[in-house]
C-alpha cells in the first residue's frame, strides 16, 4: 500500500526540517507523497519539489492559513495552489506583516512579565518566519520555563498572558483565495475548533462548504477514533473530500512521526490523493 502525509511543516514556518530534509525523511520512511503545508507561506515548496524529484517522493504544494474563528483555532489548508500567483503572494505578505506586528507585541508582553528576551534572539532560531514555537524555544533555552509545553501553557497559548491576536482573513476569504489561485481548500484539524456537539460541527462545516470548502482533514495525529469516524461521516454526507496528515513539525513536536503520526496511529492511503487530484482536474 502506498502511504502519504498531507500535513507537514518545514523551516519555512515552524518545522525543524528544511524542505529538502523533510522530503529525504519521507523517502527513507517509504512515503509516496508528502504535502508541504507551512503556516501562511509557500517559501519551502520549490525546494521541496526539487528534492522530491531527487528522492522519488511526490511533493504536493500546499499552505496552511490561520483564519479568524470566534472560539477555537481555525486553519485552512490549500492544496495545489499556484504558488507563483501574485495575488496569493501579496495576500500572504500581508499575513507576514501582521505576524511581525504581533510578534513585537509578544516580546513586549514577555518583557513586561519580567522575562528578558529580544525579538532578535527569537528571529535567530527561526529561518525567516517567526512563530510562537520559536518563542517557546527561546523561553525554555533561557530557563524561564522548563519546556515547550510549559511555555504555551503559561504564556503563549490562546488566552494566556503573552498571547496576542494577529490580523487574519476570515474563513470565506481564505477559501476564496485558495480557490482563486487554483487550489483545493480543506479544513484542517476540525477538533481544534472546539465545537463539541456533532450537529453544530456539521453545521459549521456545511457553512464552509457553501463558501467553497472542498475537503476535511479526517486523519490526524491527535484524533480519537471517534473524531475520525465523525469527520468521515460528515464529509461523506456533505460530499467533501477526506484528507489526512500528521502535522509533522520535527523536534518542535517530537511525539509526531512523519507519515505515521502519534503512536503509529496514521496510515493514510495514496488513493485519497488520487481523489484530490481528480477533483482538481474536474473543477
Ligand atoms: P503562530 O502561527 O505563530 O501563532 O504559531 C502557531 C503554532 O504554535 C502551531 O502551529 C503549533 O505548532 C504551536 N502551538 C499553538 N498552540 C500550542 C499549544 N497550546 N501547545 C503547543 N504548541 C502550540
Ligand atoms: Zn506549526
Ligand atoms: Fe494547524
Ligand atoms: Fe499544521
Amino acid at each position: 500500500m502506498k502511504r502519504i502525509d498531507l500535513h507537514t511543516h518545514t523551516t519555512a514556518s515552524d518545522g525543524s526540517y528544511t524542505p529538502k530534509e523533510l522530503v529525504r525523511l519521507a523517502s527513507s520512511l517509504g512515503l509516496s507523497a508528502v504535502a508541504i503545508t507551512d503556516h501562511d507561506n509557500i517559501r519551502g515548496i520549490e525546494e521541496g519539489i526539487k528534492a522530491g524529484d531527487k528522492y522519488g517522493v511526490e511533493v504536493v504544494p500546499g499552505v496552511e492559513i490561520s483564519v479568524d474563528f470566534n472560539i477555537g483555532t481555525m486553519h485552512m489548508l490549500g492544496y495545489y495552489i499556484d504558488y507563483h500567483n501574485s495575488t496569493l503572494l501579496e495576500r500572504l505578505a500581508f499575513l507576514q506583516s501582521q505576524r511581525d506586528i504581533r510578534n513585537t507585541k509578544i516580546v513586549k508582553r514577555l518583557n513586561d512579565l519580567g522575562m528578558e528576551i529580544t525579538y532578535d534572539e527569537v528571529k535567530a532560531v527561526a529561518d525567516g518566519q517567526v512563530g510562537r514555537p520559536h518563542f517557546a524555544e527561546i523561553l525554555s533555552k533561557k530557563g524561564f520555563v522548563k519546556d515547550f509545553d510549559e511555555a504555551f501553557d503559561r504564556f503563549l497559548g490562546k488566552g494566556k498572558p503573552a498571547y496576542v491576536e494577529k490580523g487574519r482573513f476570515n474563513p470565506e476569504d481564505a477559501i476564496g483565495l485558495i480557490l482563486n489561485t487554483g487550489g483545493i481548500p480543506v479544513l484542517a484539524h476540525p477538533p481544534y475548533l472546539y465545537i463539541s456537539n456533532y450537529n453544530d460541527l456539521r453545521k459549521t462545516i456545511s457553512g464552509l462548504k457553501s463558501s467553497g470548502l472542498m475537503g476535511v482533514e479526517t486523519y490526524y495525529s491527535t484524533y480519537t477514533q471517534e473524531q475520525t469516524e465523525n469527520l468521515i461521516k460528515i464529509s461523506n454526507e456533505l460530499g467533501l473530500l477526506i484528507t489526512g496528515g500528521s502535522d509533522f513539525h520535527g523536534k518542535i513536536k517530537p511525539d509526531i512521526v512523519l507519515g505515521s503520526g502519534m503512536n503509529n496511529n496514521l496510515n493514510i492511503e495514496y488513493t485519497l490523493l488520487e481523489r484530490i487530484k481528480r477533483y482538481l482536474h474536474e473543477r
